[in-house]
């Protein structure tokens, strides 16, 4: 008589799969995060070393596309994928085929023809990485995606926070200025309150979502409101997505004298944070920028080992079937 084993796992919960793609930080629980902040840490102990490449990911490639300008994230995102022994591929709208009005499904059809491994995506519009994700069979990262999300950023200052106080749950953030147009708002938002911190928004009513509440957080108008806050984030003043025409504030220089973080508005000992690249004299005093208690410059080496973090538990995992991308409510785009 055949004999039946019955193995330990089967009587375990089945698991979730791992996740194929990251477009939103709601993609993420609380361990995947604390998962990607560990293995972020332990590529921090290999940079230390004299040679900074892993073989880890040899034999896999990696396309950067952007659609919009970048430092930080297209170069760090190129410089992990590097320093994992990826082959990296970079395409830039400007000088491509979409200057000549190739959209964005023929573009993605045309790179996904090589095989990537991964696509890592930034774009004007909303939604435009779960297109990708669609039409090709790489793992997707949104690199930012109009005013909608920038998972890694979130992820990045993250890791930036908890290497600063050894904690994120419970610590008090205030997130000051143009939250409408921000996507990093919009993942800090999520990514803050999923690891237990307090986050309270601060600027002009303009520029603040009506009801932005209903995820978690606190509004006010009052600049004071930042000196209660463990670490003050400074957002940039996104001219390039206001509508024109349409007044937000009065003038730059209102906003600068109502609202911009000045050493005389902080308390000493408060962390500064700027997703970057910053508008000085604009949201952000330069003596704020450049004082000791400003997180800026960490959040940029941050960046690396983070998007190392990211390839690497994308691709390790395997691939599974495509999750679908969850729908988005109002709030996330308001
Ligand atoms: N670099 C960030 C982004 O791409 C923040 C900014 O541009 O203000 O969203």
């Amino acid at each position: 008589m055949a004999e039946i084993t019955v193995m330990r796992e089967e009587f375990l919960p089945p698991r979730q799969p791992p996740r194929r793609h990251l477009i939103s930080i709601r993609d993420l629980s609380r361990d995947d995060v604390e998962r990607l902040l560990g293995t972020a840490r332990s590529f921090e102990r290999s940079l230390e070393r004299e040679v900074k490449k892993l073989p880890t990911l040899r034999g896999r490639t990696v396309v950067n596309l952007f659609f919009e300008s970048s430092t930080r994230t297209s170069s760090s995102f190129e410089l992990a994928a590097k320093r994992l022994s990826a082959d990296t591929m970079s395409v830039k709208a400007s000088g491509s085929s979409v200057d000549k009005g190739e959209s964005l499904k023929d573009t993605a059809l045309t790179l996904g023809a090589y095989d990537p491994d991964v696509i890592v995506i930034r774009h004007p519009h909303i939604g435009a990485p779960d297109l990708v994700a669609r039409l090709t069979d790489a793992h997707v990262v949104n690199a930012g995606d109009g005013k909608h999300q920038h998972p890694t950023q979130a992820l990045l200052d993250l890791y930036t926070i908890n290497a600063e106080f050894g904690r994120v749950d419970g610590l008090h953030v205030a997130i000051v200025g143009d939250v409408l147009h921000s996507r990093v708002a919009r993942s800090n938002i999520q990514a803050f309150t999923l690891m237990g911190a307090r986050v309270t928004l601060v600027g002009p009513p303009a520029l603040i979502p009506r009801g932005i509440e209903a995820l978690g957080c606190e509004v006010t108008i009052d600049i004071d409101a930042i000196k209660a806050a463990d670490v003050v984030y400074v957002l940039r003043m996104q001219r390039e997505r206001m509508q024109e025409g349409a007044n937000y504030v009065p003038s730059l220089r209102e906003y600068t004298a109502r609202w911009g973080v000045t050493p005389e508005r902080l308390r000493a000992g408060q962390k500064v944070m700027h997703p970057g690249p910053m508008n000085r004299g604009v949201e952000i005093d330069p003596r704020v920028a450049d004082a000791q208690d400003a997180l800026i410059e960490t959040q940029v080496r941050a960046g690396l080992v983070v998007r190392m973090a990211v390839l690497y538990d994308l691709l390790t995992h395997g691939p599974v079937a495509v999750a679908a991308a969850p729908a988005m409510t109002p709030l996330e785009v308001a």
